[in-house]
Order: structure tokens, then C-alpha cells, then sequence
């Protein structure tokens, strides 16, 4: 993908600074971290989100989210967050899928979303039918 940031730090034509790498992906630090630390795994071939990375690269990346997560622990971080932000309206401003690892600190200040849909009646079946039937 010729303008994808991502796909430059890939090929080296963007610098960065890489924790990890191997033939299928790549992770490095997020130029501007919620914490210090804040990493991102990418997989090297292009693929927009999670809808349309392929299976055993997802699976690929997940065991780099782990190896990071560990990688982080040097940082004596009080949690860690896994996060995938898919097409704008989730929050995804780049668009080479990506995984954030991102150590959180207690004084950090960050919130998580709060629930704040209800199920209707009867509502949970439809839902859980709709879901299954498009796995
Ligand atoms: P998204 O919102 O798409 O899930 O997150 C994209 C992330 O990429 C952001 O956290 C942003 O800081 C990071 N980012 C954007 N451009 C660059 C860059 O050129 N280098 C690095 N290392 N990270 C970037
Ligand atoms: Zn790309």
C-alpha cells in the first residue's frame, strides 16, 4: 500500500523503534503513547482491520501482543491493555490492522467505555442467533 505509514516502517522508509521482529510482523513504539511503553504490533503484509487480516496472521500477532506484554513487565506497569481499534466509528485512524499493547498505571487517569446499552425482552436470543449465524 503505497501511503500507508505502517507499510513504510515496514519497508524502512519510516523510521521507528522496533521491539520485535520477524518474517510475518513487526511491533514498535506508538509515536504518541498513552503511557511509555505503548506498543504496536502490525503484520507486515497490508490488511485494513481484523475483518480482513487472515486467521493464522491474527493468531501470529496475538503470540507478539503476549511476548510484549512480558517485554512490558520491565516497565512495572500495574495492568496492561490489549486493544484493536477496527474502521473509524471503533477509533482507527490508521488503516494497516494493528494491535495497541498498553501499559497502565494505576495514576494513570485513563478510563475504559461504560456499558451503557440494555438488552430488551427476548432481545439476547436475537442477538446471539444474528451473531452465530455469521460466524
Ligand atoms: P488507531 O487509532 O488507528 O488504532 O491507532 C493508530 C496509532 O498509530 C496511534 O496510536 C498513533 O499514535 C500511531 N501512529 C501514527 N503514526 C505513527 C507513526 O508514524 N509512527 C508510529 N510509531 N506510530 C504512529
Ligand atoms: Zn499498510
Amino acid at each position: 500500500m503505497k501511503d500507508c505509514i505502517f507499510c513504510k516502517i515496514v519497508k524502512g522508509e519510516l523510521p521507528s523503534h522496533k521491539l520485535y521482529e520477524d518474517s510475518e510482523a513487526l511491533a514498535f513504539l506508538d509515536i504518541t503513547p498513552a503511557n511509555l511503553g505503548h506498543a504496536l504490533v502490525i503484520p507486515k503484509k497490508h490488511f485494513k482491520n481484523i475483518l480482513e487480516t487472515p486467521e493464522d496472521i491474527m493468531a501470529h500477532m496475538m503470540k507478539i501482543v503476549k511476548k510484549i506484554s512480558h517485554g512490558l513487565e520491565a516497565l512495572n506497569p500495574d495492568g496492561i491493555n490489549i486493544n484493536m481499534n477496527n474502521k473509524e466509528a471503533a477509533g482507527q485512524v490508521v488503516f494497516h490492522s494493528h494491535i495497541h499493547v498498553i501499559p497502565r498505571f494505576k495514576s494513570d487517569g485513563f478510563e475504559l467505555w461504560h456499558g451503557k446499552s440494555e438488552y430488551k425482552e427476548g432481545e439476547k436470543d436475537k442477538v446471539v442467533e444474528k451473531i452465530i449465524r455469521a460466524l
